[in-house]
């Protein structure tokens, strides 16, 4: 046959997620850590690697991984499950909780793949956008409205924080008050927590409508591997067993994850580094003309600027790749730099005054 039936009629108009990854000097564009495993460590995963069986499916748990990070959360293995990457949890919470008939809550802007997986699962959007006269703020009164009430249609919602891409965590009284406010369920997307030191584990037990998000990609320096994880109440965590792909999460990337969590401490000195590299490059953008830097609890800092399309361009020709949102609904105008070395932030500094 030359010709071919049309796909499911929701794929029209939807665009494939393209991460605007290209070569270049500094890589500052997709929030990862500067700074790979340590040479040490390599050689601890080639040993652990050297372990598996290739030829055997692996745990379809991860039950060795899920045991480290529940008793390093002082939780049971019942309260973790484990992903291929933080994203396809993402997926899972669109399958479990989204669906036709049913409704997510968003928080624009931020990370597009909630957005794109609730179209994906037919899910209902109600979109609350963030307050862009104060640095991206979740507008608290219209969201606790939304869910508030017998009459609230929201099924689940997700809060990035920090959120990405604009840098600011949610307040801590805040998510409390929503998790007390409704029995939705309500992620929350702490990707980027290690940089924010702020985390909801601490009303895990109070809550049975709190799921946590983590990742491996961002603070342990595990982008290329694969693994994110949930924590979460056991009743909740057997819903997502039911919509999981059973092998998602391969022998290799589950040896891997080990030995870095069991090593997680020397990823401390860089994290540091990083905080203390975001605080130095929102000073530094902030004392450019007709730059406003946003403050960010993150690895990263989005900046507005005049011209963004053409000095990311100027960026990128002088070897720096950042992210360029300056056409990105309710972004314009912006570019977001991931924190990077000292010496990457100092071209990137460098390079973007002879762009202004
Ligand atoms: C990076 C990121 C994730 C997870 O990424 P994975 O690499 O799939 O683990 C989740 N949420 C946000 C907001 C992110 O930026």
């Amino acid at each position: 046959m030359d010709r071919v039936r049309r796909p499911s009629a929701k794929l029209e108009g939807l665009t494939p997620y393209d991460p605007k990854y290209l070569p270049a000097d500094a890589m500052l564009s997709a929030n990862e850590n500067p700074r790979d495993v340590s040479e040490e460590l390599r050689q601890k995963i080639e040993a652990a690697v050297r372990e598996v069986a290739f030829n055997r499916y692996p745990d379809p748990l991860a039950n060795d991984l899920r045991d480290a990070i529940a008793e390093a959360n002082g939780l049971d293995r019942e309260h973790v499950l484990v992903g291929n990457g933080g994203d396809e949890l993402l997926f899972n919470t669109a399958l479990a909780w989204g669906g036709p008939g049913r409704t997510f809550l968003n928080l624009p802007p931020t990370f597009s793949v909630y957005a794109a997986n609730a179209r994906l699962t037919d899910t209902d959007v109600l979109d609350i956008p963030r307050l862009a006269d104060q640095d991206f703020a979740i507008d608290e009164e219209a969201v606790l409205r939304a869910v508030s009430g017998p009459d609230s249609q929201v099924d689940f919602t997700i809060i990035a924080s920090p959120n990405n891409p604009t840098g600011l965590r949610a307040r801590m009284e805040f998510l409390q008050e929503l998790l007390a406010a409704t029995d939705a369920l309500v992620m929350v997307d702490e990707a980027y927590f290690e940089f924010s030191r702020q985390t909801m584990r601490p009303h895990l037990e109070a809550n049975k409508n709190l799921v946590i998000l983590r990742t491996f990609s961002k603070a342990f320096s595990l982008a290329g591997v694969r693994v994110g994880y949930i924590l979460g109440h056991p009743d909740v965590i057997r819903e997502y067993l039911k919509v999981r792909q059973p092998y998602s999460v391969d022998a290799v990337s589950q040896a891997i994850a080990r030995v870095i969590y069991q090593n997680r401490a020397e990823f401390e000195p860089g994290i540091n580094a990083i905080i203390a590299e975001r605080e130095r490059l929102t000073g530094a953008l902030g004392a450019l003309p007709g730059v406003h830097a946003y403050p960010s609890h993150a690895n990263w800092v989005l900046f507005s600027v005049p011209e963004a399309a053409r000095v990311w361009q100027g960026l990128y020709d002088a070897g720096i790749l950042v992210r360029d949102f300056s056409t990105a609904p309710g972004l314009e105008g912006t570019l977001r730099v991931t924190v990077g070395t000292p010496e990457e932030n100092d071209a990137f500094l460098n390079a973007l005054r002879k762009e202004i």
